[in-house]
């Protein structure tokens, strides 16, 4: 087979493609429902099954389908009702944004010709070939894909494993009714508080997020309560990402309300009065805080067999983004062992995601790979509620290494913050949630 880096000119089959055309062979997916009830899985064809409607796994399977047609029987397992986008959350939790600006249904990609069901997978059994699911029956799979995120070590930190502490300290870094909590303590703090945010030790999910979150933090503070600080607690040595832009952005259009302190690797927190300790830094009392644990790959990935690193993440040979551990099983997104200079982002999930549906189409077919895949990543951080700078690389399979290494002197960063970046951010992200969900 050939493909294009996206695998975007060649889907793995020509007759597949026919669907493409075929509106009328839709109703050979069935108009897929979002919910347990949905259609049963077909006899015949091969089953693909996809576990997470993010920002890979959503791809994944629309891009499946697109490719796919009716020679493969699709089903994309996500637990929530509709999608709600991480990228711009920061921006609902200044209040510039809502959560409804940030979210978007499966109902388009449902009609796509993906079956969805709304339920949680609660385990895979990769001997047998079987996704056991919360509510409905379980799904039979020929390939599977996960894209399941992150879940959080909360017993990682002392004094989070409790519902209480939990709930008293929103993370926020999964978006939705955890992003509406916190904008909601946001809202509630009392001029001249302490907005702190504590960021775990990289790799962590959006190396640039929590920077972008201070920023967004202090300009609703200097709207609404300018007495107020946000200090960042980083578990690292240095700023992740975009430094030079944001510490720009800290001393000149946020001065006096941002502090940044590196090296702050945090080890408990008192949830009853909003302390946070770490390993050799001194106590952080906040009137907020904001405490991203660390994380690892989706709890469902375990199940399966598929966390090789450190308890954490999930290896995978990146030509085809299977398993190193557990032949048939696909992994992408947030939940593996990038490789070198790889961000866990969105734009990278979506990426990844073009590439396993091609993968996956063409091993079912008894068709070879693609050889020599390539992604890119853009990221936005929006400074303010209008103005933003981004991020941009480009990552090619180097078959010598057998991994995926940056292109020398492609991407960059922005020169400046500016409003024309702001409309790119925007459109960068309804372009990307037409392209995986409509
Ligand atoms: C504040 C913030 C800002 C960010 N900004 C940007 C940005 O500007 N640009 C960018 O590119 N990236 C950004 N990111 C990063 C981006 O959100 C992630 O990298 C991206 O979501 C990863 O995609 P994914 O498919 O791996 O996981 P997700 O998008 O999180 O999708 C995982 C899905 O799997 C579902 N799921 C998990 N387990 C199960 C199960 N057992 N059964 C059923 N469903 C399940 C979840 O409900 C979820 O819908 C940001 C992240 C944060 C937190």
């Amino acid at each position: 087979m050939r493909t294009s880096a996206l695998g975007r000119e060649t889907g793995p089959n020509t007759r597949r493609r026919t669907l493409l055309r075929g509106a009328a062979l839709l109703p050979l997916y069935g108009i897929a429902a979002c919910t347990p009830t949905a259609r049963p899985q077909r006899t015949g064809s091969p089953r693909l099954v996809v576990i997470g409607g993010g920002y890979g796994g959503a791809t994944a399977a629309r891009y499946a389908a697109l490719w796919g047609g009716d020679s493969i029987d699709g089903t994309l397992v996500e637990r929530d009702a509709a999608f709600v986008s991480c990228p711009l959350s920061n921006l609902v939790l200044a209040g510039s944004k809502s959560i409804a600006d940030v979210t978007v249904s499966y109902s388009s990609l449902a009609r796509r010709g993906v079956r969805v069901i709304q339920d949680t997978a609660v385990s895979v059994d990769a001997q047998r070939r079987r996704v056991v699911l919360a509510r409905g029956p379980a799904l039979s799979y020929d390939r599977l894909i996960l894209s399941p995120g992150i879940d959080f070590f909360f017993d990682r930190v002392n004094g989070l494993a409790s519902e209480g502490a939990r709930a008293a300290l929103p993370h926020a870094w999964q978006a939705g009714a955890q992003t509406v909590a916190l904008r909601r303590q946001i809202e509630a703090m009392p001029d001249g508080g302490v907005f702190a945010i504590s960021i775990p030790r990289a790799p962590y999910r959006c190396p640039p997020g929590p920077y972008e979150r201070a920023c967004q933090v202090a300009w609703y503070f200097q709207r609404a309560k300018p007495r107020s600080k946000v200090l960042i607690l980083d578990g690292n040595e240095d700023v992740q990402s975009k430094k030079a832009l944001f510490v720009k952005a800290w001393n000149e259009e946020f001065t006096g309300i941002i502090e940044y302190r590196p090296d702050h690797v945090l080890t408990d927190v008192d949830a009853a009065t909003l302390t946070a300790r770490f390993e050799t830094a001194d106590d952080v009392k906040a009137d907020v805080l904001n405490v991203i644990p660390p994380h690892g790959a989706g709890a469902i990935a375990r199940t399966a067999g598929v966390v090789t690193v450190n308890d954490q993440w999930c290896e995978v040979d990146f030509l085809t983004f299977e398993s190193v551990k557990a032949p048939r099983i696909h992994v992408l997104g947030d939940s593996i062992q990038v490789a070198p200079l790889m961000p866990k982002s969105g734009h990278m999930a979506n990426q990844q995601g073009k590439v396993v549906a091609a993968a996956v189409l063409a091993m079912l077919a008894d068709q070879s790979v693609n050889p020599a895949p390539v992604l890119n990543n853009t990221c936005y951080s929006f400074i303010n509620d209008r103005e933003a700078v981004h991020i941009a690389s480009v990552h090619r399979y180097d078959d010598a290494q057998k991994t995926f290494l940056t292109v020398p002197g492609a991407g960059g960063v922005s020169l400046a913050k500016s409003a024309r970046e702001g409309d790119y951010g925007f459109a960068w992200a309804r372009s990307i949630w037409a392209d995986m969900l409509s």
